[in-house]
């Protein structure tokens, strides 16, 4: 559908402007939309953002200290010279408890995210659409999905889009907190929208239930604890005392959302969730004994149009060492030893090893 631009007074082209591109980023299937000034910088995020990073706690993730002016506003030159309004936008992944049960069982030890195909081309496309509205309507507008180091957290919240539970997540009310996050940064000055407020309360499942303690307090995580980090971005080997709270988890970790009452509130409702979503068959064909093996071919194949492949060949054979260790099988003995002898990757090797030593202390017991 094409709006035409508004010509009309500016206060009341202000107004249908901000409807017609609410209804459109719905239309397109967007679960929540929200509009913030791009022109006022985040500055307490910000600080807090600083701190984050002098206290080293980007761990390895370098990226994530690059362009600090870009997470600070959005009007300057690394996003949009211009930019009065930043239109936010949440898109749903979560599945049903039925739906998710049926996965494969590898699938089921990656996060929700990340088991079907990669959600960017989808998410680009339809954010695509929503900037092309903006522009008819008037303004210079970019779309982005990831493809500047915003705060897209803050500037959601700030957009009135949900607000940020102790789990440092934000939560869209009436949706949850699975959901992905994407920006349109226009020219066109759009009526802000207001803050929600938080909504936790006095609970704490989300701290309680992390298997690492990777929070420090609530609402402050340190991703160097964080399985999602440490199954994802780390590079080398996993500190010994945090491979137990691993568990069974490959790639991701969802526990700090699963527990969440506000994703259990936001299951129960009959939703229109995209095929993209829906686990990879390809899992079906997979174990963790052949990723303990994966050869690079078999990286390429596996990667292609998932995002598992950002924890990388060597990453994801170190992770699948440290399940098979923690699930305790004596079948994979062998499958280990080959990966403790030969694998090209040392911290794979060390893995390997120490899972081979862990399951054979269980079948002492
Ligand atoms: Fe907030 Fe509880 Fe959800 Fe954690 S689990 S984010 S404390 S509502």
């Amino acid at each position: 559908m094409i709006f035409p631009p508004r010509a009309s007074r500016l206060g009341f082209a202000r107004v249908t402007a901000k409807d017609d591109i609410r209804k459109e980023a719905l239309r397109l299937g967007f679960d929540a939309v929200g509009f913030a000034r791009a022109d006022v910088p985040l500055d307490a995020d910000y600080e807090r953002y600083r701190s984050f990073l002098d206290d080293g706690k980007h761990g390895e993730m370098a990226w994530l200290a690059k362009a600090p002016e870009a997470r600070r506003r959005l009007d300057g030159e690394h996003v949009l010279p211009g930019a009065k309004t930043v239109v936010c936008v949440a898109r749903r992944y979560g599945r049903s408890a039925d739906d998710e049960a049926a996965d494969p069982e590898l699938a089921r030890s990656i996060a929700r995210y990340a088991r079907g195909r990669d959600y960017h081309n989808g998410l680009r496309k339809k954010l695509r659409k929503l900037a092309k509205l903006a522009r008819a309507l008037g303004g210079e507008a970019r779309p982005l999905c990831d493809e500047e180091p915003v705060l897209e957290r803050a500037w959601a919240a700030r957009a009135g889009l949900g607000f940020v539970g102790k789990n440092g997540l934000l939560i869209v009310p009436g949706v949850g907190s699975l959901v992905l996050l994407g920006e349109i940064v226009t020219t066109l000055p759009l009526e802000p929208d207001a803050p929600i407020a938080e909504r936790c309360g006095a609970c704490t499942r989300c701290l309680d239930a992390c298997p690492t303690n990777a929070f420090e307090r609530p609402f402050v995580l340190d991703p160097r604890r964080c399985i999602a980090y440490l199954t994802i971005e780390h590079r080398g080997a996993i500190p010994e005392p945090l491979r137990d709270g691993i568990g069974d988890r490959l790639f991701g970790c969802d526990d700090c959302q699963t527990v969440c009452p506000f994703n259990a509130r936001s299951q129960r409702q009959a939703h229109d969730v995209d095929r993209r979503f829906e686990a990879d068959p390809r899992w079906r064909d997979v174990s963790l004994p052949d990723l303990l093996a994966l050869d690079d071919e078999g990286f390429v194949r596996l990667r292609e149009g998932s995002p598992v492949g950002r924890a990388t060949r060597a990453g994801l054979a170190r992770n699948a060492a440290i399940v098979l260790g923690n699930k305790g099988d004596p079948r994979a003995l062998h499958a280990l030893a080959r990966a403790r002898d030969a694998h090209d990757a040392s911290f794979v090797r060390e893995a390997a090893a120490w899972s081979i030593g862990r399951i054979e202390a269980k079948a002492e017991r």
